[in-house]
């Protein structure tokens, strides 16, 4: 049993058993491209360490403990809890012990992951006498070269009190928490703020199948809707039946309702024409980034938890012809990327993105402070864009096909049935980010080709969706 065990089991019991039973596959959201335990050595002055690694038994710890003091990754075990200490000081029995955080703060879950690595310390006659934890610090920018000392920041203090008085202060037995978890077998789930409040749990239709949405008007369907799953227990099945009290009145659950009121399909003509007026002008840009999230700044002007942009695509409709442009970059692509960006794409009419405000815009202007001598040209791009998702999102448009979902890919197979992103071999963002970790790594030049291939297509399609997007939206209100 790990500390992630425990975590989830007092999340919520059947999280941690359904978690045991299905094991995913995990992808690193965070591109580490530095080597934590060296950058952390740098910052702390440690000049000879070694490191753990998967699998090792106290007595591998112990005995690398007996040749430098320092130990990265420290696997210890006691009570059948396993735990992986990020960086333990040990000598003649008296430990101090660091967490290492690739985030820009700590949270109080940090503080019972260091209370249970003293629990197993202290069964081990090791006592700890003190505990630190680095994180990253949010104000670093990176020069030409990293700078370990101002990249991390370290504090053995949360709020007022000293992590170990607070890692003592948890009520905490290691030999009952592990039998309880160890004998833990499933109840029936019951709803809870854990299982779709600020995301939904993974387990959701597993734990409530009853509430799997098999119709596309289904009232479970309704977004922002406090009162959906009552409404469903209490018979209501179709949007067009929700209970005028138990709906907060948003303009989405309108249309969501009206929508399926008119059968599936509802907008509002005259808005969506005076937006289409004011929104259309051409020639039309339909642009889309693709980008990785580094914790270590990995290039010059960047902070950690910044992303670098690795590829746009690119459709420009002059109104006789549709043309494509694309740019797949590796390493430090982005000033390859801007000036290739700004080549193809027109110097006026509008550029139209989904999610621009929270996506493409920002990128543009991280673009625009790191090169200021394109500052001009990318700032008029950002003045002429147009976020496609707004139709949608204001509750202008709701056809009942989109179940709930506002994401572009949603929206693209709701109005070309025919051309999906499941036939592709990468059919969403987090796999474009891991097709392009592998082209990076990868000498292969078969392996390469695929991988560019792939990348092509998919993110051909994303910027080509919108384009469908446009004219579908431009349909409805003439038909
Ligand atoms: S859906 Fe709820 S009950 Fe089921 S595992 Fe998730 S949090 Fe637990």
């Amino acid at each position: 049993m790990h500390i992630s065990d425990i975590r989830k089991f007092n999340r919520c019991h059947q999280l941690y058993w359904l978690s045991a039973q299905n094991e995913r596959r995990f992808f690193p959201y965070l591109n580490v491209c530095e080597d934590v335990c060296e950058s952390v050595s740098r910052k702390l002055g440690i000049e000879w360490y070694n490191t753990g690694n998967t699998n090792e038994t106290n007595e591998d710890s112990l005995r690398m403990l007996e040749s430098s003091p320092w130990l990265f990754r420290a696997r210890f075990e006691a009570c059948g809890l396993r735990v992986k200490i990020p960086l333990i000081q040990c000598k003649d029995g008296h430990a101090v012990i660091y967490s290492i955080l690739l985030s820009t703060g700590i949270n109080s879950e940090e503080i019972t992951a260091l209370r249970y690595e003293y629990e197993v310390l202290a069964k081990l006659g090791i006592a700890v006498d003190d505990m630190f934890v680095l994180y990253l610090n949010s104000d670093y920018q990176r020069g030409h070269s990293l700078d370990h000392h101002k990249l991390w920041k370290i504090t053995d203090r949360y709020k007022e009190n000293t992590l170990l008085e607070l890692a003592l202060s948890l009520d905490v037995d290691l030999e009952e928490t592990v039998s309880e978890i160890s004998a833990y077998q499933p109840e029936q789930p019951s709803h809870s703020s854990k299982c779709s409040g600020r995301s939904r749990c993974q387990f959701y239709e597993t734990c409530f199948p009853d509430e799997v949405i098999r119709e596309d008007n289904s009232i479970l369907t309704l977004v922002s809707s406090q009162y959906k799953r009552q409404m469903f227990a209490d018979g209501i099945r179709c949007l067009k039946d929700a209970d005028e009290k138990r709906l907060e009145g948003s303009r989405i659950q309108y249309a969501q309702i009206m929508a399926d009121r008119n059968g599936g399909l509802f907008f509002e003509r005259a808005p969506l024409r005076q937006w289409l007026a004011d929104n259309v002008h051409y020639p039309l840009a339909f642009i889309d980034f693709e980008w990785d999230l580094y914790p270590i700044p990995p290039f010059e002007g960047m902070k950690p938890l910044d992303v670098s942009v690795f590829q746009y695509s690119l459709h420009v409709d002059d109104g006789t012809s549709l043309k494509h442009y694309q740019f797949i970059g590796e390493g430090d692509c982005r000033r390859k990327l801007v000036e290739s960006m700004l080549e193809n794409l027109p110097e006026e009419g509008t550029v139209f993105a989904y999610n621009a405000k929270g996506a493409e815009m920002i990128r543009i202007n991280e673009f625009a402070r790191l090169f200021p001598d394109c500052g001009e040209k990318l700032e008029s791009i950002n003045n002429r864009m147009v976020d496609l998702a707004d139709p949608f999102i204001s509750g202008m448009v709701y056809d009942t096909r989109m179940r709930g979902s506002f994401t572009l890919k949603t929206i693209e197979e709701m109005v070309d049935s025919d051309h999906s992103y499941h036939d592709l071999d990468v059919s969403n963002g987090i796999e474009a980010v891991e097709i392009h970790r592998l082209l990076e790594a990868s000498d292969d030049l078969k392996d390469r080709e695929t991988y560019f291939e792939q990348l092509y297509k998919y993110c051909g399609l994303d910027s080509y969706s919108l384009y469908k997007v446009l004219n579908w939206l431009r349909q409805i209100t003439e038909e």
